[in-house]
């Protein structure tokens, strides 16, 4: 069988109907990671004994139909942890790091029968926007190989695309499952602010943080929100909310008569690649010819998302890295004479230079005599992103903007520039300061830049099914994109 073309509902069908052992699955996704890894470097580690040993203990006791990811093999970004199985964050820091425990994102994904097949590459502590700043590879865009897969979740994305496993885990925190899952021609949420456990989620911000998936599907996207959602008394910002049945709600959604689409008029209007802004004004033909009722909206506010952003997340980022003092975990400097000497020595070897220039901007925003004038006037300014955008879904049920104004760009074509890469996540940045969920999926490929092109479908909160059942309509309409051309 052609492991590529399955999506995870589909392979679980199958396992089920013991048409294919869970011990098949396994080794053709790891079979696709030989064929693919040393082209695209998605992966910082594989866990081969350990998915095969699962794999043949599942197929002995037969396949339980309650558990959603039966035999799928999952990929998990490596900035969760992982109970056994390094989890570094892509960071020196942390490189022999092993947890004793599961995210709880990871525990649920196991209960329902996932495997974890192996942990992704990402920007360092998951911050950027290319995974060019992890400390240990650089990983490629399946599509164009001299191109960036986006980020921080590139690792997860880029492997998706690759059809290593059917589904991978990101966060998100600023756009870091939407952005690579748009560079790579994937399926990423960003579920609501409280959805998912954050237990486990080594902290960049906290207050933006989210898990979500990556998948080749909406479905898939569906059933692993359904698998991953939910109260968990380790996190106390995670919501009581009950979780729906978001693959039973799917079927309700035919076409998209009576769907109003809100098209927010500062993201609309220019900047925007060209490759860009062709495949969309295509796709607002397509919505349109589904029954949708399209109408301009304003976010006035959206033009200070990415100073409040990166002043808000700096400042969370300054002080959750606090804890990486050489004492309690990972990495500690050789030949520190005493223990000042020994913090400031582990902190400069262990971190990166995009680390440190978040944790030095963190600090400064948040010292005395600037706080007022930079942190509380950017909670402030938060504040007013969200209104307007619970504002807007008064006139529309659901928001479309891109997920970025400009397509994968070369390896190294950045780096030196972090304003210009920072300035990238204006589409993506706004949600996470407003707790709202957002998907961004696949609607083509650039005639100019022959890779995919993305959009976001912001919903009001919890309305994740709202994404859900519309997406799977546009979907079906547009079909799959092709084998990524650079494999
Ligand atoms: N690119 C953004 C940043 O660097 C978002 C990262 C993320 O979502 N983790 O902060």
């Amino acid at each position: 069988m052609d492991i590529k073309s399955y999506s995870a509902v589909e392979l679980r069908d199958l396992i089920l109907k013991k048409q294919v052992s869970v011990k098949e699955v396994v080794s053709l996704c790891l079979d696709r990671i030989d064929e693919t890894e040393d082209k695209i470097d998605a992966l910082l580690y594989i866990d081969r004994e350990g998915a095969l040993k699962k794999a043949e203990e599942m197929d002995k006791q037969g396949p339980d139909p309650d558990k959603l990811l039966y035999g799928i093999p999952v990929v998990i970004k490596d900035v969760l942890t992982t109970k056994g199985m390094p989890s570094t964050c892509a960071s020196k820091m942390l490189k022999n790091f092993i947890p004793f425990y599961d995210a709880e994102v990871v525990r649920r994904i196991k209960e329902h029968g996932g495997i974890i097949l192996a942990k992704s590459n990402m920007d360092e502590f998951a911050m950027g926007s290319s995974t060019e700043n992890s400390a240990f590879k650089i990983t490629k865009n399946p599509w164009d190989l001299e191109r960036v897969p986006g980020g921080s979740s590139g690792g997860s994305a880029a492997s998706t695309a690759a059809c290593q496993s059917p589904i991978s885990i990101g966060t998100d925190t600023g756009g870091s499952i939407r952005q690579p899952a748009a560079f790579c021609g994937v399926v990423g949420l960003k579920p609501t602010y409280g959805r998912v456990s954050r237990f486990g989620l080594i902290a960049y911000g906290s207050s933006l943080d989210q898990a979500g998936p990556i998948c080749r599907s909406v479905k898939d996207a569906a059933l692993v929100l359904s698998v991953i959602a939910g109260k968990d008394k380790k996190d106390s910002t995670s919501s009581p909310r009950p979780v729906e049945d978001y693959l039973a709600k799917m079927k309700e959604f035919k076409n998209l008569q009576g769907i109003t689409i809100g098209l927010p008029e500062e993201d609309w209007k220019e900047g925007l690649d060209p490759d860009i802004e062709k495949r969309s004004q295509d796709f607002f033909k397509l919505l349109k010819s589904l029954g949708a009722n399209l109408v301009p909206i304003s976010l006035p506010h959206t033009k200070y998302a990415i100073a409040t952003y990166y002043i808000i997340v700096m400042a969370e980022a300054s002080s959750n890295l606090a804890r990486y003092d050489g004492v309690r975990y990972g990495y500690r400097a050789k030949d520190a004479n005493e223990l000042i000497d020994m913090y400031v020595k582990t902190r400069s070897e262990g971190f990166g230079p995009e680390v440190q220039r978040r944790i030095i901007l963190g600090t400064y925003v948040l010292s005395a005599g600037y706080y007022d004038a930079y942190y509380r006037k950017a909670a402030q300014v938060r504040r007013l992103i969200r209104e307007d955008f619970l504002n807007s879904f008064d006139k529309c049920d659901l928001i479309l903007t891109p997920v970025s104004p400009i397509v994968p760009f070369k390896i190294g074509e950045k780096v030196e520039d972090p304003l210009q890469m920072y300035l990238s996540d204006i589409f993506t940045t706004p949600l996470n300061l407003s707790g709202l969920p957002g998907m961004s999926m696949p609607i083509g490929i650039g005639d100019e830049v022959k890779v995919p092109v993305g959009i976001q479908f912001i919903a009001p909160p919890f309305r994740e099914d709202l994404i859900f059942g519309s997406c799977n309509v546009i979907e079906q309409e547009i079909g799959k994109l092709p084998e990524p051309f650079g494999l």
